[in-house]
């Protein structure tokens, strides 16, 4: 029986959020998807990187809703071999609703408005144009979100829970995989023979935009390769 499915983001209280991760405490990632489908249903959606872990969390949602909305931040400079993963996914789960979402500006209208190569002088604001803007509009209407995150992948990842008040996007952000180890995503992605992208095998652990993704040497941290050259570890999806 759903629990909390009439109330939203305002609604929640502080101590509503503690008593919901309490209750959750020692429920695995299956347990957590199923409670946020059976909490948000239609009004729940997933908005995945197609990174690992979002393979392992595609996987387990459609164990529990084979039709999921799943969406993919598009911002038009992704890598080949991540298009060709997000057609793969598809073709490995065809029920899975997944959608391509656009930025409101073209490249090319991007670089008339902004300047060439924005991603090289003002990253914060390009992502804003390709990733925050899109995913506020997908949110609109919306009561909640899920999200991949784990909390080893950074510091500011590293107090995440399994449900989070997001005032950024004024919704509810959801984590199940927030005590997964890298190797327990390899793990599961190998057990259960799931597609990957092959950047991974690469050297890049993390995968955003080509333009703002290097490979890591070994021993370097998971999001090291990410925005090279900035004080910049996030696209601001999760701060
Ligand atoms: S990751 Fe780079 S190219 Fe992608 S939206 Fe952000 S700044 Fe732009």
């Amino acid at each position: 029986m759903p629990y909390h499915c009439n109330l939203s983001f305002q609604q929640l209280t502080d101590d509503e959020y503690r008593r919901m991760n309490q209750e959750l405490s020692s429920r695995d990632t299956l347990d957590v998807v199923k409670w946020a489908y059976q909490n948000f249903e239609d009004e729940l959606v997933y908005a995945c990187s197609f990174g690992a872990e979002g393979i392992v969390l595609i996987d387990i949602i459609s164990k529990v809703r084979s039709d999921a909305h799943i969406v993919f931040l598009d911002t038009n400079v992704h890598f080949k071999e991540t298009y060709e993963l997000v057609k793969n996914v598809q073709k490995v789960y065809p029920s899975l609703r997944i959608e391509m979402v656009q930025p409101a500006l073209t490249l090319e209208e991007q670089s008339e408005q902004y300047g060439d190569a924005l991603w090289k002088t003002e990253p914060n604001v390009c992502c804003s144009l390709r990733k925050l803007q899109p995913l506020t509009k997908v949110l609109t209407g919306k009561k909640a979100w899920l999200s991949g995150l784990r909390r080893e992948q950074s510091p500011t990842r590293a107090k995440i829970q399994y449900v989070n008040k997001d005032e950024k996007f004024s919704s509810i952000k959801i984590c199940p995989l927030i005590h997964w180890k890298w190797e327990d995503v390899w793990n599961y992605i190998q057990l259960y023979q799931l597609p990957y992208n092959k950047l991974h095998d690469r050297g890049y652990p993390s995968i955003g935009c080509a333009h703002c993704t290097l490979p890591v040497e070994d021993g370097g941290g998971s999001r090291a390769g990410r925005w090279a050259g900035f004080e910049k570890i996030e696209c601001g999806l999760h701060q």
